[in-house]
């Protein structure tokens, strides 16, 4: 078995068939498997893990995607948006405590109001961060004037899950109406790469009826869509969302976790250069998540800086981690999380993902 693990691991490229054989490993082959992929990642690319200081600060959303503890339709949520001197001072201190990177995510909205916010508030930390802080946005499908709009204003790279390549699973996991539609988030992508972000999906793992084969192409849709950056983790279920009627018929959490650590081992191999993150989600499974993931393929990891009071209520998911730890914990905690992963942080760096600067054609 080790010997076919061996063929994989040099290949140039790997088939559907080979994905679908390493992301449903198990047992002392999964070992294998993943050691053998941190090593030679690690002999490749270097130890460097690069901060996002991530602020998750609205968790208003307009959509109602079927597995999101925020979804619009979810009455029970506590809604809140944090004001810009707040965003502005967290930015601040993820460029003070050397992160390099900040995230803005939060649920989706298209209105004016808000967009013309986000672009005056990405100015903003830009002067506030002397232009030294990156930014990576997380805000939904918009328009080409507002990705744009965005992209001049400061960001530089965008994370769009796809959530799902498969089509048919798509439409098992949100409404199948013009709010949530597949091709328009492919476009998205499309778009967000025309304009010149470092472009970012992903997918979620475990979700009711997904097949190791549906895995497999996930990532073999990175592929082809020539994806700088991906973030994918476990699905967890949330008690108010419609999924959760399907509980009964998921992979136990633990099998979720290790297949999550076996796609990104998987992925690693696929596509060497691509920044890779370490889901928050992992942490909710298993307290030393994240620095497993980073072991075995992940190269990114976004600690939570959101001030505090909001925390426990941007809930996705059931048991989310770090809802209750101010910034400087969470941040002090992880920086010896990574250095137990035998990792070492990129202070101050962006980090960005070297595959964007071949795309593009560029050194960086
Ligand atoms: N609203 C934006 C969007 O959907 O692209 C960004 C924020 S959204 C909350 C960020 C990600 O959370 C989604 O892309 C989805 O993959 C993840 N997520 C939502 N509910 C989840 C769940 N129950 N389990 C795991 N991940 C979840
Ligand atoms: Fe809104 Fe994003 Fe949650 Fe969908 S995943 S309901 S768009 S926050």
């Amino acid at each position: 078995m080790s010997n076919k693990i061996d063929n994989l691991l040099v290949k140039e490229t790997l088939t559907r068939d080979e994905l679908s054989f390493l992301i449903s490993l198990e047992g002392v082959e999964r070992d294998y498997f993943l050691k053998s992929v941190g090593n030679k990642y690690v002999e490749t690319l270097g130890k460097k893990v690069y901060f996002r200081g991530l602020v998750e600060f609205s968790n208003y959303c307009t959509k109602d995607c079927y597995y999101c503890g925020i979804r619009k339709s979810n009455n029970h949520s506590e809604r809140y948006d944090i004001d810009d001197q707040a965003i502005i001072e967290a930015a601040i201190f993820a460029h003070e405590n050397k992160y390099g990177s900040l995230v803005l995510q939060s649920g989706e909205r298209s209105d004016t109001t808000f967009t013309s916010r986000i672009t005056n508030l990405l100015k903003a930390i830009k002067k506030a961060t002397n232009g030294e802080l990156g930014i990576t946005i997380s805000l939904g499908e918009q328009s080409e004037e507002v990705y744009r709009e965005w992209f001049e204003a400061g960001a530089h790279r965008y994370l769009l899950r796809i959530e799902s390549s498969n089509k048919e699973l798509y439409y098992k996991i949100h409404p199948e109406d013009e709010k949530h539609n597949f091709e328009t988030r492919i476009n998205c992508l499309k778009t967000l790469q025309k304009i010149g972000y470092q472009t970012g999906t992903g997918v979620m793992i475990g979700l009711p009826l997904q097949s190791y084969e549906q895995l497999a192409d996930d990532l073999l849709f990175f592929k082809d869509m020539n994806i700088d950056m991906v973030g994918m983790g476990p699905f967890i279920e949330h008690t108010e969302t419609p999924l959760y009627a399907h509980k009964d018929i998921l992979w136990p959490l633990q099998r979720r976790f290790d297949v999550s650590l076996n796609m990104i081992a998987a992925l690693r191999l696929l596509m060497p250069d691509i920044n890779i993150a370490a889901a928050t989600a992992l942490q909710a499974i298993d307290p030393m998540g994240r620095e497993k993931a980073l072991r075995y393929g992940a190269n990114v990891i976004m600690p939570n800086i959101t001030p505090t009071l909001h925390r426990k209520d941007y809930t996705l998911y059931e048991n989310k981690p770090c809802t209750d730890e101010g910034a400087e914990d969470c941040s002090n905690c992880l920086s010896i999380r990574v250095e137990m992963a035998g990792r070492e942080i990129g202070y101050s760096e962006w980090g960005d993902s070297k595959h964007y600067f071949k795309r593009q054609g560029k050194s960086n």
